[in-house]
């Protein structure tokens, strides 16, 4: 103790009355000594990832698919802030008007349909980012060398698709050359398969550095292009020597109306923060009509998406109308882990039930 000096004036001498100049001395040594420990104890904690930042807790909440507490009813819902001054686009800070909400009745007579926990990485809503990898490899998928229309052209004849989709991607390319009579689109990439995006993740991080790399190709088991619900266009110039696809001039019609075929662009300018990429025009992802739609026109995220999808169950299914006028509702049955879990689903309604890839399933009810 000799060598740390304490200042005469917080010396106590306790065989004496405590002078009142002494007393403030120490109380405020004690308090400064206080707020030390809490300061060096606050960061030791951030440092060591037990406390999250604002944008972390923002990105976590998007990203696991949790529930968010629902809001006051006509409440909206706010896209996370970047905190990042020089991700400015307007996007980014755009309010996103809630969904409507229908009731239990808007569905009628309900029974139920039995699905395994397993099941919740199935579907064409499942969520695959950096954070959710994968399930799938290629199960439904074919080749649509052959039943291609021809409006397009692809790589080669291993560009594969699930089974779902190509009439889908068809309809929109048909139309796409209908009204301009290009003849140089191609998809360039469909479903990729773990093993394929292993060689894809290591050349790139030997041509880039693995910074870089994790900016442009998602590693192995995080692609979304293993789900089979995904291609990328490109332009017929160079052989497919690299994206030459940027969605602009005659092509933009394609981004602009990708959605009424239920199609998203799936990491948009200026969503870097939410989706974890780069901006890919070229990306689309499949994920059905009404969902499409909605992403689309309210211009957000899948990420975003779901987070307004979490707040509507059953009983309060969120109702949407489509471009053409039909009525849907959607929502969200939350997985059991342990056992099998029963969804209810109306008996005089279509509709199709998907995994999230996080935690249940979303339901999808044509109402017509
Ligand atoms: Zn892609």
């Amino acid at each position: 103790m000799k060598y740390i000096h304490i200042p005469k004036i917080l010396k106590i001498d306790f065989d004496k009355p405590v002078p009142f100049k002494q007393q403030i001395a120490v109380t405020f040594t004690v308090l400064i000594i206080s707020c030390l420990l809490f300061t060096v104890v606050y960061f030791q904690q951030l440092l060591s990832g037990n406390i999250a930042t604002e944008t972390e807790r923002e990105t976590k909440t998007e990203a696991s698919g949790s529930e968010v507490p629902t809001g006051a009813e006509g409440s909206t819902v706010t896209s996370s802030e970047p905190d990042d001054a020089q991700q400015s686009d307007s996007s980014k800070n755009s309010e996103v008007s809630e969904v409507s909400e229908a009731n239990a009745e808007t569905l009628g007579s309900m029974t139920s349909v039995s699905k395994s926990y397993d099941d919740i990485h199935y579907g064409e809503l499942v969520l695959v980012n950096k954070d959710y990898s994968c399930h799938s490899d290629g199960e439904n998928v074919e080749s649509i060398f052959e039943t291609k229309s021809d409006s397009y052209v692809v790589t080669d004849r291993y560009v594969s698709l699930d089974t779902s989709i190509i009439g889908y991607v068809n309809s929109m390319l048909d139309d796409f050359y209908e009204i301009y009579g290009a003849t140089d689109i191609m998809i360039a990439c469909g479903y990729r398969s773990y093993d394929t995006q292993v060689g894809l993740f290591n050349e790139e991080i030997n041509s880039v550095g693995t910074q870089t790399a994790e900016q442009w190709v998602a590693p192995p088991g995080y692609s979304e292009h293993q789900t089979g619900y995904v291609f990328d266009l490109d332009l017929n110039i160079d052989g497919g020597n690299g994206i030459d696809y940027s969605g602009e001039g005659n092509y933009a019609w394609i981004n602009e109306h990708c959605s009424d075929y239920g199609f998203i662009i799936r990491y948009p300018a200026g969503k870097e923060d939410i989706t974890g990429y780069s901006a890919e025009p070229w990306h689309f992802r499949y994920v059905g009509i009404p969902h499409a739609q909605y992403i689309s026109d309210n211009n957000i995220t899948l990420e975003e998406y779901f987070d307004i999808i979490y707040k509507h169950k059953p009983d309060n299914p969120a109702l949407m109308e489509d471009h053409s006028g039909c009525r849907w509702c959607v929502y969200f049955v939350e997985a059991d882990e342990a056992r099998d879990t029963q969804i209810p689903v109306p008996e005089n309604y279509d509709y199709s039930i998907s995994g999230d890839n996080c935690s249940g399933f979303i339901v999808t009810v044509k109402l017509g």
